[in-house]
């Protein structure tokens, strides 16, 4: 019996043009003597539309974006199988969705309501992992160091400003970074040497978000680690981001393509070693399955910070997370089925 397995890909989001390359590396990956491959596709609009079983990859992105008219259906029609003669529906669903309205436990519930299983992270660890306070409360209640936070609220800085910049300046001081606390992809985010930034860059973030984050800045290494599994769950090889910018801000992740990986990065093995121990730690404070990866900063002294976790990292084969676990020794074909694996071993843990 092959897997009939929903791809649920694009999405009402900034990342929605990632998303479709994913998809269609992702599909190029699958091996159809062992999966049906069911397209489900989300218009940037937000509409939720079904495409035909497809019985070889895409050749051009294109052919992936279906139109309203070829059937756009409600979100939970789009998650039935249809036309399914005498079986259940799918058996699995791949969301490759990143941020607000994908990688946040919201399209997750909908699938645990739709008692359907599904690959990655759940609703609890994705929605927590989206938002960096409650991420870093966490983190920090499992003892992983961390750099030095405060968070403010929109109304209550509307109130009174001056007050939030004087915390800023007495608890972390400069350089400090202010990010929306609900976003990823370096969105909203501004690196901050002085009073007149950090007014700038409160307005920035606050444009993106009502809760926002603000850290003290590390001049530090930004090394990665991919986890997966579930109970168990397994470290990759650390990578190195090298940005060739003043941080790994949006451009450098999306339009430069000028940002350096390396894989693996170079390190002692004790340092390689509590990397491993903190992203496991991180994985399991967030109660993580299937995949996550962790983000750390490395100073010069040999200090370790985790920055954060991303509960669907970039999943290209060019990305760091499937680059990290093909040093590894798991190519991204062999990558796609356990995670499929695991996602359907969690669910039936469940029931
Ligand atoms: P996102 O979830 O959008 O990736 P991050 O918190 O990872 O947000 O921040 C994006 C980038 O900004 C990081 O990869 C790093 O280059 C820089 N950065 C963020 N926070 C800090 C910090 N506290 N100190 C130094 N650099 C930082
Ligand atoms: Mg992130
Ligand atoms: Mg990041």
């Amino acid at each position: 019996m092959k897997t009939k397995l929903g791809l649920l890909y694009g999405g009402k989001s900034a990342e929605h043009k990632v998303s479709m390359q994913t998809a269609m590396a992702v599909l190029k990956a699958l091996d159809l003597n062992k999966f049906d491959i069911y397209p489900i596709y989300i218009s940037e609009e937000g509409t939720w539309i079904n495409g035909p079983q497809l019985t070889a990859p895409a050749e051009t992105i294109k052919e992936l974006e279906y139109k309203p008219e070829s059937g756009q259906v409600s979100m939970d029609t789009a998650l039935t199988l249809r036309d399914s003669g005498d079986h259940q529906g799918f058996d699995v669903i791949f969301p490759l969705l990143h941020g607000p309205n994908g990688e946040d436990g919201t399209v997750q519930g909908m699938l645990e309501l739709m008692n359907l299983p599904y690959v990655g992270n759940g609703v609890l660890a994705s929605s927590a992992g989206m938002d960096k306070v409650i991420m870093k409360n966490i983190f920090a209640q499992a003892g992983l160091p961390q750099v030095a936070y405060v968070w403010f609220i929109r109304s209550g800085w509307e109130k009174d400003r001056e007050a939030s910049y004087e915390k800023v300046e007495s608890e972390i001081g400069y350089p400090c970074f202010v990010k929306p606390a609900n976003l990823g992809s370096s969105v909203g985010i501004s690196k901050c040497t002085s009073r007149e930034e950090l007014e700038a860059a409160f307005v920035e973030a606050f444009q993106f978000d009502r809760k926002i984050i603000v850290e003290q800045g590390v001049n530090a290494r930004e090394i990665e680690l991919g986890v997966l599994g579930n109970d168990e769950p397994q470290c990759s090889v650390a990578g190195e981001i090298v940005p060739k910018t003043e941080f790994y801000d949006y451009k450098a992740k999306y339009e430069d393509g000028d940002t350096a990986m390396v894989i693996p990065a170079e390190l002692d093995e004790e340092t390689y070693n509590s990397l491993k121990e903190q992203a496991i730690t991180a994985f399991k404070s967030l109660d993580c399955s299937g995949l996550v990866r962790a983000d750390f900063f490395l100073t010069e002294e040999g200090d370790i910070y985790i920055n954060e976790v991303n509960t669907m990292p970039g999943f290209t084969p060019f990305s760091m997370f499937p680059l990290l676990w093909k040093h590894t020794g798991v190519e991204y074909p062999e990558l796609i089925e356990k995670l499929v694996q695991y996602g359907v071993e969690r669910y039936e843990e469940k029931q």
